[in-house]
This record gives structure tokens, C-alpha cells and sequence, in this order.
């Protein structure tokens, strides 16, 4: 424990120093004016109690009176509301403006009603006074309402570590080679840093002198060094290894890789999810349902004995012990935890309601390649009809994919520059999702794609394509096409492999009791190959973007709950559709986009993190949505003096006590989901 106390000084202390650069400064903020309050009010009410007629008569002492004596209990009294009391108010003007009045308003009441008759007593001189009652109420809401925001700040901390991995300054290398330390902030696209060994990588970029490895971990969760030399791409908030590199900025500021993740993580912390939706119209219900027992209580009391002072003693202990609370912290802080340890395994969740639905789903699709094989190809063999060499159709298909961010396409740039072919020139380049691309060069109409784009030109493979064809996916390569003026002019077989992992994956599905099917744009015969090396019994092979969708859509249709892992642009709609979407953290910007959950280490294995980090916290939230709603059950009757005739009553205090525990208790139980930590 001590240890433990002792880390959250350190950040507490570094918060403070951050706060110019990092997130929830205003947080920060809050709960110190929180803590200084709570410590404000307790001392001022030190007087009140000791010069409170009742506690001198619980604990048996008197203090003999002296000139104006009797005004040090109200006095306090009054600035303890002012200090302690007040804000609570204005928070409460706050829930009724956005007409939903909660926890705030009910606590506002609650005051409102000690303070009220406090001061008729002392200005009419009634024969008792509820001084006492109020300003320990007011500090236990303090504390509680302190040791919240802190509990918020501490669980929410992912955001506040990846922020802290930016450095402040950069070593700026000027036009005439010399280095100088300038502000983050100050550079631009275009500019050249050094990066020293041990350094963090200040700004995206791409290498332009040195090599060295890039600790990497923080990103992508990937614990080995990534080496990396010229032409390679780093980004920031990474840390250099041994060597020393000269960057060229890409990308700065809030378009560089870490600033997306941060935004991700931001999102995911703000959207709701379902659990919290029931939670905020349980604390709306609760209100009312508070303000019956009240009325209800006042009511029954007024009849039983009359006016008198333990009346409004009732009626402010029950407005106070049913303060949702601990139902406005059951939610928050179970997903703030439970985000933050999806961030540190690599799992980012942008959609809470993903990663709920994640603890019920029936059948996993996946997206072949870049999904379930790496999506790095390699050309390994080609073949050109009789009439033109190979450089050339390898120069034509190289140009024409020139602006593809399909793996097919980096994979026979790549062949092309390996050879040193220089590309001609294109025009009208076009994408067609799912079939290839097409473009024009020197007047001609040219695409280059797979067996969609034959079914379009409706052509017959034969002769040398046929073999040709037949060989290389006997191996289970991919096969694209060369066509102009209807006829094939080329072909290339590229191999892709297998992620390892996606082997694990699919095996625990199965034995979890899922259903697995691989869904691909890809030729049958290689889809047929990679569905038998993995296991996978079900599989769709060249399918179009929009099947993709439509077959996600008949699975849902079946009664299925489905989720879609993919990377591509053409997985988008499908990820969209699927019940759950998960993107490959290496895939393309739309597929991430369209994604509730982000596979950052591009690892398959990470889904059955993610199935087991939903039902952990589906199960914490559940538990503390029973709990903080259960608790008044009995608390409630108990505040509103059903025991009475036993003797039985609850002072306000002790209901802002047992109010505030059942909060401490809530918040314990979602530390707790800590411990899926070291499970997952
Ligand atoms: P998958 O569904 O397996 O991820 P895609 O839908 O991205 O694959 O691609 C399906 C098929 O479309 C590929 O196997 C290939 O035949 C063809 N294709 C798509 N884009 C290109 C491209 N840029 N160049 C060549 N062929 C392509
Ligand atoms: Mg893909």
C-alpha cells in the first residue's frame, strides 16, 4: 500500500508540471479545489461540534458560556456552507439546466433544507438547531466528492502516459547543418531533426541519414526493438535505440500517429456504452424516487408526531442517502480501467458498445489478406504474352498500381524497382475495390486485377496463362492480371504468408465454441489453401466489397452475433455492419475508421484478449450497478426511520457515511478489474 501511495503522489506531482501539454489538467484542477475545500471545511467545523449542545451532551462536557458564545456554532456554521456548501449548488444548477436532475440536485436539497432551518432556529430562537448535522454532511460530500474525481483521474490515466511519451523540445538541424533546441510545438513539415540515441522521436517522420532499432513498445505494444535505416518511417513518441538519425518530418502536432491514438483513446473514454446508459436513467429514476421517499417520510412523520425538528432530521437523511453516487462512479470508472489495460495489451477501443457486445458473439469473420496473412507479397514468378518482354508488362503493372495502397501493388513496385524499370507515365488512375485498378498510359486502357476483374472482361484463361495460372495456385499464390484491349497481357504470382498467430487464433475460437469464416476478394484456390493451413471450415472466396457486407449481414440474419476482423478498404462496410468491427492497427485509415476496436500490434491472438476483457468488465459493471443501486434498498427505509420503534435512526451524517461508503466500495470493486490484467 505504502508503494502504492507513493506512485500516486509522483503522478500527482507530475500532472501538475504537465499540465501546459497534457489532457486533463482541468481534472487536476478540479480535484484540488475539492481537496482544499474538504480540508477548509473540516477545520472550520471543529468549532461546530465543539460547541454543539448535542455532542457536549454525548460526550459529557460543557463549556460554560462567555459573550457571544452562542454565536460561534452558527458562524462557522454559515462559512462552512459558503466554502463547502455552495458548490455543490451551483453543480446542481448545472444537472437542472440539462434537465436531469441527479445527484447534485439531491444533495443541494438536502442542504438546502439543514441550512434553512439552522438559521430560522437561531434567528427565531427554535429550541433546536441542525448545525452540527449540516456541516459534517457538507464535509463528508467533499471528501466523497474529492476521492472521485481522483479515482476518475487515476483509472483515465492511459491518455496522460501516451501524452507524456511527447517530448518538449526537438534538436532542429538548419539549412547549414547545425543543430538547434527548439519547441515541439515550432516544428513543421518539412523540417530535418536529429535524434540522438536514447531520444524520443519528436514529430512522424521518415529517415533520411543513419540507422538504428526504435523502441516501439508504446505504440504498438511490440517489445523488441524495430531496426529501422534510411527511407523507413518513425513516429513520434517513440525512443531511439544506439544509432543516430537525421528525420524528415511528415507529420506534426495533431496529425501524427500518437496524436491519433490519443484522440482513439479520448473517444473510446467518452462514448457510452449501454451499462452506462442504464446507469445515468437509474440515477434519473433514483431522484424521483428519493424526492417520493421524502415527501412520503415527511408526510408519515408530520402524522406520527407532529411538527417537530426530527422531521426535517428524516427527510434530510433520506435526501441524503440516496444520492447516486456510487451509481454515477459504478460505470466511469470500470470503463476508464478496463480501457486503459485494453491500451496497454495493444487493444484500443474506440466503441464501448463493441467492446460490450464482444462477451456475446457467435461467429468471427475474417478478411484474408493483410488480416490473417501478413499482406507483405513477394513477386515469385510472372509470365507476358508473346509479343512484349517481361520488363515491360512489369513496368505497365508497376505504374499503374503506382498509387494503390493495396499490398498487391507495394509488391510489384517493389519488383520494379528491384529491377530498376523506369515507369511510364499514367493517367485516369482509378481503384476498383475488391478487383484491382485501371489507368491509361501513352493512350491505352490498362487494369490490373484479380479473378473479379476477369469475370468483368469475361475472359477465359488458356494456353500459357492457363498453366500458368494453375501452377502458381497449386501453391496457393495470388494471381493478378495484366489486361488491355480485352486480352491478358501478363500475369504475376505473389506469395503472402500466414501470420503464425492467426493459426493460435483460430484454433482457441474453435475450442472456445465460436464459429470461424474467412471472407476474401481472393481467388478460390488460394482461399481454399490458407482456410485448409488454418482450420477454418467456412470460407467465401472471391467475394466483392459489397458481399462482404451483405454476407456478414446473412449471418446476423440467422440469428448470429457477428463480428468482422479485417484491414482493408474494401473491409469498411463490413466492419460497419458486423456487430463487433475489428481493424488490424497496421490496415488502412478507413478500415480503422469504421472499427469499434483496433488491433495495434496487428496481432489476431489479441481477440481473445478482447473477449476476455468484455465479459471481466461487463461482470464489474453489472456488480456495481447492483451494488450502488441495492444499497437503498435497505439504506433508504433505514434513513426514513422504519426502525424507529426500535430505537433505530439515522442521522444525515451517518446517511452521507453510508452514502460515501457504498461510493468507496463501488470504486474498490473497479480496481479490482486491474487484476484481468495479468489474466489476458
Ligand atoms: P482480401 O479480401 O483478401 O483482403 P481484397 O478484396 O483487397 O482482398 O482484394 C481482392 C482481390 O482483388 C485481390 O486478391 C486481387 O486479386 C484484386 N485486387 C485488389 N486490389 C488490387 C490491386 N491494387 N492490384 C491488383 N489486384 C488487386
Ligand atoms: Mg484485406
Amino acid at each position: 500500500m505504502t508503494s502504492n501511495q507513493h506512485t500516486h503522489k509522483d503522478n500527482h506531482e507530475h500532472d501538475q508540471k504537465d499540465n501546459h501539454s497534457g489532457d486533463g489538467g482541468g481534472h487536476a484542477n478540479h480535484e484540488e479545489i475539492f481537496r482544499r475545500k474538504f480540508w477548509i471545511s473540516t477545520l472550520l467545523s471543529i468549532p461546530v461540534l465543539v460547541f454543539s449542545e448535542t455532542v457536549q451532551g454525548w460526550l459529557g462536557y460543557s463549556i460554560p458560556e462567555f459573550p457571544f458564545s452562542n454565536w460561534i456554532t452558527p458562524v462557522f456554521s454559515i462559512i462552512v456552507f459558503i466554502v463547502g456548501g455552495l458548490p455543490f449548488f451551483s453543480m446542481a444548477k448545472g444537472e437542472l439546466k440539462d434537465k436531469q436532475p441527479g445527484m447534485m440536485t439531491l444533495i443541494s436539497m438536502a442542504l438546502a433544507v439543514a441550512f434553512a432551518y439552522s438559521l430560522a432556529s437561531t434567528l427565531f430562537n427554535l429550541e433546536s438547531s441542525f448545525y452540527w448535522e449540516l456541516v459534517t454532511l457538507i464535509d463528508i460530500m467533499l471528501l466523497g466528492h474529492w476521492i472521485e474525481i481522483r479515482s476518475v483521474r487515476q483509472a483515465s490515466g492511459a491518455l496522460q502516459e501516451l501524452s507524456k511519451l511527447m517530448p518538449d523540445e526537438a534538436n532542429l538541424v538548419t539549412e547549414d547543418d547545425e543543430v538547434r533546441t527548439v519547441r515541439v510545438s515550432s516544428l513543421e513539415k518539412g523540417d530535418v531533426v536529429l535524434i540522438r540515441p536514447g531520444e524520443s522521436t519528436p514529430a512522424d517522420g521518415e529517415i533520411i541519414k543513419g540507422e538504428s532499432s526504435m523502441d516501439e513498445s508504446m505504440i504498438t505494444g511490440e517489445s523488441k526493438p524495430i531496426s529501422k535505416k534510411m527511407g523507413d518511417k518513425v513516429v513520434s513518441g517513440t525512443i531511439n535505440g544506439d544509432g543516430s538519425l537525421r528525420v524528415k518530418i511528415t507529420a506534426t502536432g495533431d496529425e501524427t500517429t500518437l496524436a491519433g491514438i490519443m484522440r482513439l483513446v479520448e473517444e473510446a473514454q467518452q462514448s457510452k456504452s449501454k451499462t452506462q446508459i442504464l446507469a445515468d436513467k437509474a440515477a434519473g429514476w433514483l431522484f424521483y424516487i428519493a424526492l417520493g421517499v421524502a415527501v412520503i417520510t415527511a408526510v408519515a412523520w408530520l402524522i406520527a408526531i407532529g411538527w417537530d425538528v426530527n422531521v426535517l432530521n428524516r427527510v434530510t437523511a433520506v435526501l441524503v442517502t440516496a444520492c447516486p453516487h456510487a451509481l454515477g462512479l459504478a460505470i466511469p470508472l470500470v470503463v476508464a480501467i478496463s480501457t486503459s489495460i485494453g491500451a496497454s495489451k495493444g487493444i484500443l477501443v474506440r466503441d464501448r458498445i463493441a467492446l460490450e457486445s464482444t462477451r456475446n458473439l457467435d461467429v468471427f469473420v475474417f478478411d484474408k489478406t493483410g488480416t490473417l496473412t501478413k499482406g507483405e507479397f513477394g513477386l515469385r514468378d510472372m509470365i507476358s504474352s508473346d509479343d512484349v518482354d517481361d520488363d515491360r508488362t512489369l513496368a505497365i503493372a508497376a505504374a499503374l498500381e503506382g498509387d494503390s495502397e493495396h499490398p498487391i501493388a507495394k509488391a510489384i513496385r517493389q519488383a520494379a524497382d528491384k529491377k530498376g524499370l523506369e515507369n511510364p507515365e499514367v493517367s485516369n488512375f482509378k481503384a476498383i475495390k475488391g478487383k484491382g485498378v485501371k489507368g491509361k498510359i501513352e493512350g491505352e486502357d490498362f487494369h490490373v486485377g484479380g479473378p473479379n476483374l476477369l469475370k468483368d472482361f469475361d475472359i477465359d484463361l488458356k494456353g500459357d496463362v492457363q498453366d500458368f495460372y494453375q501452377t502458381a495456385s497449386k501453391k496457393g499464390q495470388t494471381i493478378v492480371f495484366l489486361i488491355t484491349a480485352d486480352e491478358i497481357m501478363g500475369a504475376f504470382a505473389l506469395a503472402d504468408q500466414v501470420r503464425e498467430e492467426s493459426k493460435e487464433t483460430v484454433k482457441k475460437l474453435h475450442a472456445a465454441g465460436y464459429e470461424v469464416a474467412m471472407l476474401t476478394g481472393d481467388d478460390e484456390a488460394v482461399a481454399k489453401s490458407v482456410a485448409d493451413e488454418l482450420g477454418i471450415d467456412t470460407y467465401f472466396a472471391e467475394v466483392l466489397p459489397e458481399n462482404k457486407d451483405e454476407k456478414i449481414q446473412s449471418l446476423q440474419d440467422e440469428g448470429n452475433k457477428v463480428a468482422m476482423v479485417g484491414d482493408g478498404v474494401n473491409d469498411a462496410p463490413a466492419l460497419t455492419r458486423a456487430d463487433v468491427g475489428i481493424a488490424i492497427g497496421s490496415g488502412t485509415d478507413v478500415a480503422i475508421e469504421s472499427a469499434g476496436i483496433i488491433l495495434v500490434d496487428n496481432d489476431p491472438r489479441d481477440i481473445l484478449r478482447i473477449i476476455k476483457l468484455s465479459k471481466a468488465t461487463y461482470k464489474k459493471m453489472v456488480q456495481n450497478l447492483v451494488w450502488a443501486t441495492g444499497y437503498n434498498v435497505i439504506a433508504l427505509p433505514l434513513a426514513a426511520g422504519v426502525l424507529a420503534p426500535f430505537g433505530i435512526l439515522l442521522p444525515p451524517a451517518v446517511g452521507a457515511l453510508i452514502m460515501s461508503l457504498s461510493t468507496v466500495i463501488v470504486a474498490v470493486n473497479a480496481q479490482l478489474l486491474r487484476r484481468v490484467r495479468n489474466e489476458i
